[in-house]
């Protein structure tokens, strides 16, 4: 169920093989440790760990970590964890761009003494107003005819740790007038004066994505480079290196980025969410990380059903969060056991059925599996039904319990609804009361009749207390950018994405259930126990509702 079909990636990888230029395919996924996987990083772990899969080959894990001040051992782990839940392995194929630090530097020492790259001493600022635009030319640094001697002596020094941070790079000397602006003398090298997670106080010069990525595939002997969309316009850098070099040419594809209505997926806005307090952590249920949605109840099936589904394009394009949502119900539908919970409990009281009796009825647990068997669920005189169950005074079309009115109690018996009792203070209904027919057990009535609603509930004496947590959209909007001008996505962000109640009602079948258990609730939707969790007292994430929108 991995990413299967085709589409323009696999002709291409195809048309590689039959023509020759590769005898074999290898990819890697390429991600920076500077924050936690989303679900966009996972159409790129499926398309790039499925593709070798399906050719027969392998895929690296790369970690890209070339920017000391932002990245982490912390995210490392993280990032390894979730592919491996994802289901996928790079098996001892694990890397890191800092493992080729040394030789991307020897190539750059090579690439000076070509005559191909050159020390400037001009601030970022500077740099940037020397690149000239999409219309106007670059000018030239003053510092681009340095002699090859000058500039090994300083790029020598700039390593050895002489120069302050920011004040000098080491630039390929290519065109200041190249119609692609990313041609115009892109910088390989700046002075960063900070630790790296895994090279320590090594190195105070980085290279630059540019410099290093092209050469780290290169390195592994990566045949196809499969980046997002935005990297296109790098591919003629990306070749311009590995010629100058002479070295292993793989080949770089691009694709669509996935974006999802009513969430972001940027790393820095998701670390906005994070420290600003809209959410709780990056595991939040509501965040679009790998483990957020792991602890919302995804799983990683439905994830890959999920980019399997949305394919790959060259068209950037924005899905439905709809059709991510399509695919945790798919699968839950099929696995999830089914219980019954009452998330805003009323009492109702069955006059006529014995005081103190329990009976056991037996539930069937999912009726698309017949293999996963039925329960034993506990039925007594008092028990919980939803308050939306009843209504005093039913509005047209509403079939439910009301006075007078007789439904199906699930796996139970009918029970016809006799009246209410209120506090006498307030008017409020504290007990719906009703009666049972013994001879409707198992839910029909041998006399024929019918009732229009099937209702659940739990038993008062037997049920366990819950917290569950309802999600919904991070966002107002679809799109969170869609804000009046001089604000900015966070005016979108809704302020009822998530509520808690405290003290759901929820049959004893549940009890001690593991965090990360998923169960529908019948009538209610998908659910999750949460690491929250403690043994006095379970608590639930929602998933997702049963309502598809998707199918619709
Ligand atoms: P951000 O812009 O949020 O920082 P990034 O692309 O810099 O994300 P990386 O860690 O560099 O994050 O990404 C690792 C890989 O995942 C890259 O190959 C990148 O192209 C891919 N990727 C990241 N975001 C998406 C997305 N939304 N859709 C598809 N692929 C993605
Ligand atoms: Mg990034
Ligand atoms: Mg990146």
């Amino acid at each position: 169920d991995s990413c299967e079909g085709t589409d323009f990636i696999r002709e291409a990888i195809i048309e590689d093989l039959k023509s020759g230029r590769f005898d074999h395919v290898h990819t890697r996924f390429p991600p920076e440790p500077n924050g936690y996987l989303h679900i966009g990083h996972a159409k790129s772990i499926c398309l790039n760990f499925g593709i070798a899969q399906e050719f027969g080959g392998k895929c690296n894990l790369r970690f890209d970590d070339t920017n000391p001040t932002k990245e982490d051992t912390e995210y490392v782990e993280a990032i390894k964890e979730d592919i491996r839940w994802l289901g996928f392995d790079w098996e001892d194929r694990c890397y890191y761009a800092s493992d080729y630090f040394e030789q991307l530097y020897q190539w750059a020492e090579e690439l000076i003494k070509k005559g191909k790259a050159y020390v400037c001493d001009l601030s970022p600022d500077e740099i940037r107003e020397y690149r000239g635009t999409l219309t106007e030319p670059g000018r030239e640094s003053p510092y681009r005819n340095r002699s090859v001697e000058e500039n090994l002596d300083l790029f020598r020094r700039m390593r050895a740790g002489e120069f302050p941070e920011g004040s000098r790079t080491l630039r390929a000397k290519i065109d200041m007038a190249h119609p692609n602006v990313l041609m115009r003398d892109p910088v390989m090298y700046r002075i960063i004066h900070a630790p790296h997670h895994r090279t320590g106080n090594k190195w105070c010069i980085y290279p630059t994505y540019d410099w290093a990525h092209g050469q780290s595939d290169s390195i592994e002997g990566i045949t196809h480079s499969i980046c997002t969309l935005e990297f296109e316009v790098h591919r003629p850098l990306y070749e311009w290196f590995i010629k100058e070099l002479g070295i292993y040419a793989p080949r770089q594809i691009e694709f669509a980025r996935l974006n999802l209505t009513y969430t972001v997926m940027s790393k820095r806005r998701l670390l906005q969410l994070v420290q600003e307090g809209y959410v709780r952590g990056w595991d939040d249920p509501r965040m679009p990380t790998i483990r957020g949605l792991r602890r919302r109840g995804y799983t990683p099936e439905a994830i890959r059903d999920f980019c399997q589904r949305i394919g790959v394009s060259k068209y950037d394009g924005v899905v439905d969060i709809a059709l991510l949502e399509h695919c945790i119900r798919e699968d839950l539908n099929k696995r999830a056991p089914r219980v019954m919970a009452v998330l805003r409990p009323i009492k109702l009281v069955i006059d006529n059925y014995p005081d103190g009796q329990t009976e056991y009825l037996e539930a069937v647990n999912n009726p698309e599996d017949p293999s996963m068997g039925t329960r034993q669920v506990p039925f007594s005189k008092v028990l919980y039904i939803e308050e939306d169950d009843f209504r005093e005074v039913p509005p047209p079309k509403y079939y439910r319990l009301s006075p007078g009115r007789e439904v199906r109690l699930r796996w139970g018996y009918f029970v016809k609804c006799t009246g209410v009792v209120k506090d006498p203070q307030t008017g409020r209904i504290l007990e719906v009361h009703c009666t049972y027919d013994p001879a409707t057990k198992g839910g029909n009535a041998p006399d024929g009749r019918k009732v229009k609603a099937t209702i659940h509930w739990v038993s008062a004496a037997h049920c366990v207390e819950a917290e569950v947590r309802l999600y919904d959209y991070l966002f107002t909007k679809p799109d969170p950018d869609d804000v009046p001008e001089g604000m900015d996505w966070r005016a979108n962000i809704n302020p009822n994405s998530l509520e808690v109640i405290p003290n759901a009602k929820i049959e004893p079948s549940v009890q001690g259930a593991p965090a990360g258990t998923r169960y529908q609730f019948e009538r209610l939707g998908y659910f999750c126990v949460d690491p929250d969790s403690t043994p006095e007292k379970l608590v639930f994430n929602r998933t997702v509702t049963l309502k598809d929108e998707w199918a619709k």
